[in-house]
């Protein structure tokens, strides 16, 4: 399959760039290892197993599903539910060095908002039981996928926001549901340490984007919906925002994210890091940006019954900077114009978006 997404030479990011220069903890890190990425069915790990690959590491990928848009890098991909104990002892068996836990039911504002009892349920089972199977089985390191849903919503009540930092998350008052549970399991990785001395790290992501990721169904995030509002609509013709638009996030494109993760699991610190950009922008900018990649104008009709979320939210990477001496710098016009581009590609191949849209997209096809 001709996924169409490289990336211009002049962008700043590389994947075959190696683990080095990872600021200190790095210790014996940068030898081959045996890595478990859950979740390698989905966005991220799809990309993070690419990388750790690329990497020269042996990767088994584990999931309930396969990944949609391409196969997996992975040596193994075993396709187990991680809901149950059973399948996190297997997932974690035969000297796995380090695992990547991310692993989740999750989606967008629209989906995290509407089923808290089913998210948190199999989100607590999945953490609990995975931290203990690779704890059983003598894994050397955990990392856990947290988020920044775990900050409390007071903080974030104005789209000025002052950008969040790690302290933030308390007095806890996290996102229902997806934002308790995570905020739980962070909790968890300090237990674990403390009883058992079992080597666990956090990061919270901060809304992350790029190719590959899901931008139909109701699990997509604002930028893939975005852009495949934006691809599907007419030039001249209207695009649907949830909210007046004028909400604020910040978006780091998916191939810092992975160089974030690796930096991270192979620090020094136990405690909860972000991981984002802190470039700010509203919802209503965001969809200019995309209107723009596509170069066409659009008439926004915010749909005010629609979530939205807190009102601003925003990253403090000041102690990710201190630990790890890097932080995320791919701008957003950049990292959208690829995303952009791949999933009007996918819209494109699409018969039910090309029965949908815009004689444009049909001709095209
Ligand atoms: P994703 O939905 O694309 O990937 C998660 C994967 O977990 C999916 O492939 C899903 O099938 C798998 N999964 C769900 N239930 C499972 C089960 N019972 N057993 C095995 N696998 C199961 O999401 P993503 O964007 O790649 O997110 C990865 C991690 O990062 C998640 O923990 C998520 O909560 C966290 N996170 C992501 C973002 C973001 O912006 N993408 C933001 C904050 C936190």
């Amino acid at each position: 399959m001709n996924l169409d997404y490289a990336r211009p030479a002049a962008l700043p990011w590389n994947c075959s760039k190696s683990v080095e220069n990872l600021g200190k903890g790095n210790g014996d890190m940068n030898k081959l290892k045996r890595i478990l990425v859950t979740g390698a069915g989905g966005f991220i790990g799809h990309h993070l197993v690419r990388r750790l690959k690329a990497d020269g590491h042996w990767v088994r990928g584990v999931d309930i599903k396969y990944p949609e848009y391409e196969a997996s890098a992975a040596n193994q991909f075993e396709v187990l539910d991680l809901r149950k104990a059973d399948n996190c002892l297997l997932a974690t068996r035969g000297g796995i060095d380090e695992v990547y836990n991310l692993a989740a039911d999750m989606g967008g504002i629209g989906y995290i908002t509407a089923f808290h009892a089913d998210i948190s349920r199999n989100n607590i089972l999945i953490n609990a039981q995975m931290l203990e199977a690779a704890r059983q089985n003598e894994v050397k390191r955990f990392l856990f996928s947290s988020s920044a849903c775990v900050y409390a919503q007071s903080k974030q009540k104005n789209p000025e926001v002052t950008p969040l930092c790690e302290a933030d998350a308390f007095p806890a008052d996290p996102e229902p549901g997806y934002g308790w549970e995570k905020l739980f399991a962070e909790e968890l990785c300090r237990y674990y340490f403390k009883d058992y001395g079992f080597e666990t790290r956090i990061v919270r992501f901060h809304n992350v984007y790029g190719p590959l990721g899901t931008y139909d169904g109701g699990k997509e995030k604002a930028p893939a919906a975005i852009s495949r509002k934006v691809a599907v609509a007419q030039d001249g013709g209207e695009i649907e925002v949830w909210g007046d638009g004028e909400q604020t996030r910040s978006f780091m494109y998916v191939d810092d994210c992975v160089e974030g993760l690796i930096r991270i699991m192979a620090s020094d610190c136990r405690d909860a890091l972000n991981l984002g950009t802190d470039e700010l922008v509203t919802i209503n900018g965001l969809v200019d940006m995309i209107a723009k990649i596509a170069d066409k104008r659009l008439n926004k009709v915010h749909n005010l019954s629609g979530p939205q979320g807190v009102r601003g939210r925003n990253s403090d990477n000041s102690m990710l900077r201190r630990v790890l001496g890097w932080e995320p710098s791919i701008r957003l016009e950049q990292g959208l114009a690829v995303t952009y581009r791949w999933i009007e590609s996918e819209v494109r191949k699409s018969p039910k978006y090309v029965s949908e849209a815009s004689p444009v997209l049909a001709q095209v096809r």
